[in-house]
């Protein structure tokens, strides 16, 4: 557990929370902020500040928690579709440090937009990212 970090005290009930999941190793809970009815976080029970920090079986875990969630919600908030959501960093809007899957409901008539414009990419600029991301690269 981290001091001073909101999600160890809701994992450890020192903060109060809607819980609505929990296995060895994950919490699930509802957003304060739902983006649509139902947002839920899962958060694992070890503390890890982002997906670049999670050990592989909690990143394993917490994907698996989703999935648990993403199918009730489809079956019991009648979602038509589901958003699973990570942000790692500042950068990548990030604003509690202890690693968390947004787990979100999408309704057919809800507001929500993609965050960018989709654009035909330059083909070059592509394929040297590309290059610089293989693993041999
Ligand atoms: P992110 O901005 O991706 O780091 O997500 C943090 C999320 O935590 C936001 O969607 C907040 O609404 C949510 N949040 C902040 N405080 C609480 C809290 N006490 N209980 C539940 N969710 C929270
Ligand atoms: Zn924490």
């Amino acid at each position: 557990m981290a001091e001073d970090c909101l999600f160890c005290g809701i994992v450890a009930g020192s903060i109060p929370s809607e819980t609505i999941d929990s296995d060895e190793r994950t919490v699930s809970f509802m957003d304060i902020n739902p983006a649509t009815p139902g947002h839920a976080l899962v958060v694992p029970r070890a503390h890890s500040k982002n997906l670049l920090e999670i050990d592989d079986e909690d990143l394993e875990a917490t994907a698996v928690a989703a999935r648990r969630l993403a199918k009730r919600m489809s079956d019991s908030l009648g979602a038509d579709g589901i958003n699973v959501i990570n942000a790692c960093g500042a950068a990548a809007w990030q604003t509690v440090f202890h690693f968390h899957l947004h787990v979100i409901p999408r309704y057919e008539d809800d507001p929500l937009e993609l965050p960018w414009v989709p654009e035909s990419g330059d083909p070059d600029e592509i394929a040297k990212a590309a290059a610089k991301l293989r693993a041999d690269g």
